[in-house]
Protein backbone atom coordinates (compact mmCIF):
# COMPACT_ATOMS: atom_id res chain seq x y z
CA UNK A 1 0.00 0.00 0.00
CA UNK A 2 1.06 3.22 -0.61
CA UNK A 3 -0.16 6.74 0.57
CA UNK A 4 -3.39 7.02 0.34
CA UNK A 5 -3.98 4.05 -1.47
CA UNK A 6 -7.59 2.09 -1.84
CA UNK A 7 -7.85 -0.94 -0.50
CA UNK A 8 -8.91 -3.65 -2.88
CA UNK A 9 -12.32 -5.23 -2.43
CA UNK A 10 -12.34 -7.99 0.90
CA UNK A 11 -15.03 -9.95 1.65
CA UNK A 12 -17.61 -7.45 0.21
CA UNK A 13 -16.43 -4.88 1.47
CA UNK A 14 -16.36 -1.18 0.60
CA UNK A 15 -13.51 0.20 -0.79
CA UNK A 16 -11.79 2.68 1.74
CA UNK A 17 -8.27 4.72 1.81
CA UNK A 18 -5.70 4.55 3.98
CA UNK A 19 -4.54 8.09 5.94
CA UNK A 20 -1.07 8.40 6.18
CA UNK A 21 0.26 10.10 9.44
CA UNK A 22 3.80 10.71 10.91
CA UNK A 23 4.01 13.64 13.01
CA UNK A 24 3.01 13.69 16.67
CA UNK A 25 1.99 17.06 16.46
CA UNK A 26 -1.38 15.88 13.97
CA UNK A 27 -4.52 16.56 15.88
CA UNK A 28 -5.75 13.03 14.85
CA UNK A 29 -2.39 11.50 16.68
CA UNK A 30 -2.88 13.89 19.78
CA UNK A 31 -6.38 12.59 20.09
CA UNK A 32 -4.96 9.27 20.13
CA UNK A 33 -2.53 9.44 22.61
CA UNK A 34 -4.70 11.31 24.95
CA UNK A 35 -6.68 8.09 25.42
CA UNK A 36 -4.23 7.20 28.05
CA UNK A 37 -6.20 9.45 30.32
CA UNK A 38 -9.37 8.27 31.54
CA UNK A 39 -11.52 11.09 30.94
CA UNK A 40 -10.70 11.14 27.18
CA UNK A 41 -11.64 7.32 26.95
CA UNK A 42 -14.94 8.19 28.87
CA UNK A 43 -15.51 11.23 27.15
CA UNK A 44 -15.21 9.43 23.54
CA UNK A 45 -16.28 6.27 25.22
CA UNK A 46 -13.53 4.04 23.53
CA UNK A 47 -10.41 2.32 24.54
CA UNK A 48 -7.15 1.49 22.88
CA UNK A 49 -6.14 -2.57 22.08
CA UNK A 50 -3.13 -3.64 21.21
CA UNK A 51 -2.04 -6.60 18.44
CA UNK A 52 -3.31 -8.05 15.54
CA UNK A 53 -4.42 -11.17 16.88
CA UNK A 54 -6.58 -8.71 19.47
CA UNK A 55 -8.04 -6.83 17.24
CA UNK A 56 -9.17 -9.33 15.10
CA UNK A 57 -10.44 -11.40 17.78
CA UNK A 58 -12.57 -8.51 18.65
CA UNK A 59 -13.81 -7.83 15.31
CA UNK A 60 -14.92 -10.99 15.18
CA UNK A 61 -16.89 -11.13 18.79
CA UNK A 62 -18.64 -7.71 17.04
CA UNK A 63 -16.68 -5.45 19.44
CA UNK A 64 -17.26 -2.06 17.37
CA UNK A 65 -13.47 -0.33 15.94
CA UNK A 66 -13.61 3.34 15.15
CA UNK A 67 -10.04 3.08 14.44
CA UNK A 68 -7.39 1.17 13.39
CA UNK A 69 -3.71 2.44 13.38
CA UNK A 70 -0.88 0.24 11.74
CA UNK A 71 3.01 0.58 11.64
CA UNK A 72 4.50 1.55 8.42
CA UNK A 73 6.61 -1.91 9.02
CA UNK A 74 2.91 -3.53 8.41
CA UNK A 75 2.60 -2.25 5.14
CA UNK A 76 1.87 -5.64 2.73
CA UNK A 77 0.58 -7.74 5.05
CA UNK A 78 -2.74 -9.63 4.25
CA UNK A 79 -4.33 -10.12 7.75
CA UNK A 80 -3.68 -6.68 8.34
CA UNK A 81 -5.24 -5.34 4.81
CA UNK A 82 -8.81 -7.76 5.57
CA UNK A 83 -8.60 -5.78 8.91
CA UNK A 84 -8.36 -2.57 7.55
CA UNK A 85 -10.83 -3.03 4.95
CA UNK A 86 -13.33 -4.24 7.65
CA UNK A 87 -12.89 -1.38 9.62
CA UNK A 88 -13.88 0.92 6.58
CA UNK A 89 -16.77 -1.61 5.76
CA UNK A 90 -18.07 -1.11 9.45
CA UNK A 91 -17.23 3.14 8.75
CA UNK A 92 -13.88 3.63 11.09
CA UNK A 93 -10.81 5.10 10.33
CA UNK A 94 -6.97 3.58 9.11
CA UNK A 95 -4.36 5.27 9.40
CA UNK A 96 -0.67 4.03 8.95
CA UNK A 97 1.61 5.66 11.18
CA UNK A 98 5.42 6.12 11.70
CA UNK A 99 6.65 3.75 14.49
CA UNK A 100 7.34 6.92 16.43
CA UNK A 101 3.37 7.51 16.16
CA UNK A 102 2.68 3.85 17.29
CA UNK A 103 5.03 4.52 20.48
CA UNK A 104 3.80 7.44 21.50
CA UNK A 105 -0.03 6.11 21.71
CA UNK A 106 0.66 3.06 22.98
CA UNK A 107 3.62 4.43 25.60
CA UNK A 108 5.91 1.54 24.94
CA UNK A 109 9.70 1.94 23.28
CA UNK A 110 8.35 -1.82 21.26
CA UNK A 111 4.89 -1.36 19.92
CA UNK A 112 2.63 -3.71 18.12
CA UNK A 113 2.20 -2.85 14.39
CA UNK A 114 -1.48 -3.05 15.12
CA UNK A 115 -3.62 -1.04 17.14
CA UNK A 116 -7.47 -0.87 17.33
CA UNK A 117 -9.94 1.96 19.08
CA UNK A 118 -12.66 0.12 20.21
CA UNK A 119 -16.35 1.13 21.55
CA UNK A 120 -16.69 0.81 25.44
CA UNK A 121 -18.97 -1.51 26.61
CA UNK A 122 -20.87 -1.93 30.08
CA UNK A 123 -24.20 -3.54 30.45
CA UNK A 124 -26.79 -2.78 32.77
CA UNK A 125 -27.37 -4.31 35.41
CA UNK A 126 -30.73 -4.97 35.28
CA UNK A 127 -30.00 -7.23 32.52
CA UNK A 128 -28.23 -9.52 34.57
CA UNK A 129 -30.22 -12.64 35.53
CA UNK A 130 -27.93 -15.67 36.55
CA UNK A 131 -29.30 -19.18 35.88
CA UNK A 132 -28.33 -22.92 36.46
CA UNK A 133 -23.94 -22.74 37.47
CA UNK A 134 -23.35 -19.16 35.94
CA UNK A 135 -20.15 -17.92 38.37
CA UNK A 136 -19.89 -14.20 38.38
CA UNK A 137 -17.21 -12.18 39.97
CA UNK A 138 -18.07 -8.85 42.08
CA UNK A 139 -15.15 -6.91 42.68
CA UNK A 140 -15.36 -3.87 45.48
CA UNK A 141 -13.38 -1.22 44.75
CA UNK A 142 -10.63 -2.99 43.01
CA UNK A 143 -7.63 0.12 42.40
CA UNK A 144 -5.23 -1.69 41.08
CA UNK A 145 -5.15 -2.43 36.89
CA UNK A 146 -2.77 -5.19 37.30
CA UNK A 147 -5.25 -6.85 39.33
CA UNK A 148 -7.93 -5.94 37.62
CA UNK A 149 -6.81 -7.29 34.54
CA UNK A 150 -5.67 -10.44 35.67
CA UNK A 151 -9.27 -11.50 37.16
CA UNK A 152 -11.18 -10.50 34.00
CA UNK A 153 -8.66 -12.96 31.95
CA UNK A 154 -8.63 -15.66 35.29
CA UNK A 155 -12.73 -15.44 35.12
CA UNK A 156 -13.18 -16.13 30.85
CA UNK A 157 -10.25 -18.54 31.45
CA UNK A 158 -12.92 -20.65 34.29
CA UNK A 159 -15.65 -19.73 31.82
CA UNK A 160 -17.34 -16.84 34.68
CA UNK A 161 -20.08 -15.10 32.83
CA UNK A 162 -19.59 -11.55 33.77
CA UNK A 163 -17.79 -8.99 36.41
CA UNK A 164 -19.60 -6.64 38.35
CA UNK A 165 -17.84 -3.64 39.15
CA UNK A 166 -18.83 -2.02 42.82
CA UNK A 167 -18.04 1.23 43.68
CA UNK A 168 -15.30 3.69 42.51
CA UNK A 169 -12.97 1.15 40.60
CA UNK A 170 -9.90 1.38 38.41
CA UNK A 171 -10.46 1.79 34.60
CA UNK A 172 -11.19 -2.20 33.17
CA UNK A 173 -10.69 0.03 30.09
CA UNK A 174 -7.00 1.29 30.76
CA UNK A 175 -3.91 0.41 28.50
CA UNK A 176 -2.58 -1.39 31.42
CA UNK A 177 -6.13 -3.46 32.75
CA UNK A 178 -6.12 -4.26 28.63
CA UNK A 179 -2.87 -5.78 28.30
CA UNK A 180 -3.51 -8.03 31.55
CA UNK A 181 -7.04 -8.87 30.15
CA UNK A 182 -4.56 -10.51 27.62
CA UNK A 183 -7.70 -10.23 25.18
CA UNK A 184 -10.55 -11.44 27.68
CA UNK A 185 -11.32 -8.05 27.79
CA UNK A 186 -13.37 -8.67 24.65
CA UNK A 187 -15.09 -12.42 25.91
CA UNK A 188 -16.81 -11.28 29.24
CA UNK A 189 -19.14 -8.77 29.90
CA UNK A 190 -18.83 -6.04 32.45
CA UNK A 191 -21.31 -3.98 35.21
CA UNK A 192 -20.67 -1.21 36.02
CA UNK A 193 -22.65 -0.13 39.41
CA UNK A 194 -22.76 1.72 42.55
CA UNK A 195 -22.79 -0.36 46.40
CA UNK A 196 -26.52 0.43 46.29
CA UNK A 197 -26.88 -0.72 43.19
CA UNK A 198 -25.41 -4.17 43.45
CA UNK A 199 -26.95 -4.40 47.25
CA UNK A 200 -30.76 -3.44 45.28
CA UNK A 201 -29.89 -5.85 42.52
CA UNK A 202 -28.61 -8.24 45.12
CA UNK A 203 -32.42 -8.01 46.69
CA UNK A 204 -33.95 -10.24 43.53
CA UNK A 205 -30.84 -12.51 43.27
CA UNK A 206 -31.69 -16.20 44.57
CA UNK A 207 -28.53 -17.76 44.02
CA UNK A 208 -25.69 -17.37 46.67
CA UNK A 209 -23.49 -14.86 47.51
CA UNK A 210 -20.07 -15.97 48.63
CA UNK A 211 -18.34 -12.90 50.15
CA UNK A 212 -14.12 -13.68 50.53
CA UNK A 213 -12.99 -12.00 54.26
CA UNK A 214 -10.37 -12.28 55.86
CA UNK A 215 -12.74 -12.85 59.24
CA UNK A 216 -14.52 -15.06 57.73
CA UNK A 217 -15.07 -18.09 59.49
CA UNK A 218 -15.90 -20.63 56.60
CA UNK A 219 -13.02 -22.66 54.91
CA UNK A 220 -13.78 -21.92 51.40
CA UNK A 221 -13.52 -25.76 50.50
CA UNK A 222 -16.51 -26.38 52.68
CA UNK A 223 -19.30 -24.84 50.73
CA UNK A 224 -21.06 -26.17 48.20
CA UNK A 225 -20.81 -23.98 45.36
CA UNK A 226 -22.98 -26.76 42.51
CA UNK A 227 -26.46 -26.42 40.90
CA UNK A 228 -26.87 -22.96 41.74
CA UNK A 229 -26.08 -19.23 40.10
CA UNK A 230 -22.88 -17.84 42.23
CA UNK A 231 -21.57 -14.31 42.35
CA UNK A 232 -18.31 -14.43 44.23
CA UNK A 233 -17.43 -10.87 46.13
CA UNK A 234 -13.70 -9.74 46.35
CA UNK A 235 -12.56 -7.05 48.95
CA UNK A 236 -10.46 -3.85 48.32
CA UNK A 237 -7.31 -4.49 47.99
CA UNK A 238 -6.52 -2.18 50.78
CA UNK A 239 -9.55 -2.29 53.37
CA UNK A 240 -11.15 -5.42 52.51
CA UNK A 241 -14.87 -5.90 52.13
CA UNK A 242 -17.16 -3.01 53.86
CA UNK A 243 -19.56 -4.26 56.51
CA UNK A 244 -22.26 -3.26 54.34
CA UNK A 245 -21.21 -5.65 51.45
CA UNK A 246 -19.83 -8.54 53.89
CA UNK A 247 -23.33 -8.45 55.70
CA UNK A 248 -25.42 -9.16 51.93
CA UNK A 249 -23.35 -12.78 51.90
CA UNK A 250 -24.64 -15.67 52.10
CA UNK A 251 -21.71 -17.11 53.40
CA UNK A 252 -18.12 -15.25 53.87
CA UNK A 253 -15.58 -17.72 53.21
CA UNK A 254 -11.70 -17.61 53.92
CA UNK A 255 -8.84 -19.16 52.34
CA UNK A 256 -6.33 -20.63 55.15
CA UNK A 257 -3.03 -19.56 55.31
CA UNK A 258 0.26 -20.24 56.80
CA UNK A 259 3.48 -17.97 56.87
CA UNK A 260 3.91 -15.03 57.97
CA UNK A 261 1.51 -13.43 55.11
CA UNK A 262 -1.27 -11.00 56.15
CA UNK A 263 -3.54 -11.92 53.11
CA UNK A 264 -3.13 -12.98 49.37
CA UNK A 265 -2.88 -10.47 46.44
CA UNK A 266 -6.58 -9.89 45.49
CA UNK A 267 -6.41 -11.78 41.87
CA UNK A 268 -4.58 -15.00 43.13
CA UNK A 269 -7.74 -15.08 45.88
CA UNK A 270 -9.96 -14.99 43.07
CA UNK A 271 -8.19 -17.44 41.22
CA UNK A 272 -8.13 -19.98 44.10
CA UNK A 273 -11.77 -19.21 45.06
CA UNK A 274 -13.17 -19.85 40.91
CA UNK A 275 -11.31 -22.86 40.50
CA UNK A 276 -13.14 -24.21 43.78
CA UNK A 277 -16.19 -22.77 42.55
CA UNK A 278 -15.74 -24.45 39.20
CA UNK A 279 -13.60 -27.33 40.13
CA UNK A 280 -16.84 -30.27 38.71
CA UNK A 281 -17.31 -27.92 35.84
CA UNK A 282 -13.72 -28.18 34.31
CA UNK A 283 -12.45 -31.05 32.65
CA UNK A 284 -9.53 -31.54 31.59
CA UNK A 285 -9.60 -31.92 27.64
CA UNK A 286 -7.74 -35.32 27.52
CA UNK A 287 -7.71 -35.89 23.96
CA UNK A 288 -4.85 -37.59 22.07
N1 LIG B 1 -6.22 -5.70 54.61
C1 LIG B 1 -7.25 -6.28 53.83
C2 LIG B 1 -8.31 -6.93 54.71
O1 LIG B 1 -8.20 -6.81 55.90
O2 LIG B 1 -9.27 -7.55 54.22
C3 LIG B 1 -6.63 -7.25 52.87
C4 LIG B 1 -7.38 -7.33 51.61
S1 LIG B 1 -6.83 -8.59 50.53
C5 LIG B 1 -5.32 -8.01 49.95
C6 LIG B 1 -7.93 -8.29 49.18
C7 LIG B 1 -9.05 -9.26 49.08
O3 LIG B 1 -8.57 -10.53 48.68
C8 LIG B 1 -9.84 -9.52 50.35
O4 LIG B 1 -10.81 -8.52 50.57
C9 LIG B 1 -10.48 -10.84 50.03
O5 LIG B 1 -11.56 -10.67 49.14
C10 LIG B 1 -9.36 -11.54 49.28
N2 LIG B 1 -8.50 -12.36 50.12
C11 LIG B 1 -7.16 -12.27 50.25
N3 LIG B 1 -6.70 -13.24 51.06
C12 LIG B 1 -7.77 -13.97 51.46
C13 LIG B 1 -7.95 -15.11 52.29
N4 LIG B 1 -6.93 -15.72 52.90
N5 LIG B 1 -9.20 -15.59 52.45
C14 LIG B 1 -10.26 -15.00 51.85
N6 LIG B 1 -10.13 -13.92 51.05
C15 LIG B 1 -8.93 -13.41 50.85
Amino acid sequence: MSRNDDFSRTGGSRVGQVKEVTSLTNPIVKDLRALALKKYRDQQGVFLAEGLKLVIDAMEQDWRIKTLVFAKAGKGNKLIEQVAARTFAKGGLVLEVSEKVISAITRRDNPQMVVGVFEQQYNPLASLRPQGNDVHVALDRVRDPGNLGTIIRTADAVGAKGIILIGDTTDPYSLETVRATMGSIFSIPLYKVTEAEFLNWRKGFSGLLVGTHLKGAVDYRTISYSNQPVVLMMGNEQQGLPDSLAAACDRLARIPQAGRADSLNLAIATGVMLYEIRRDALILDERP
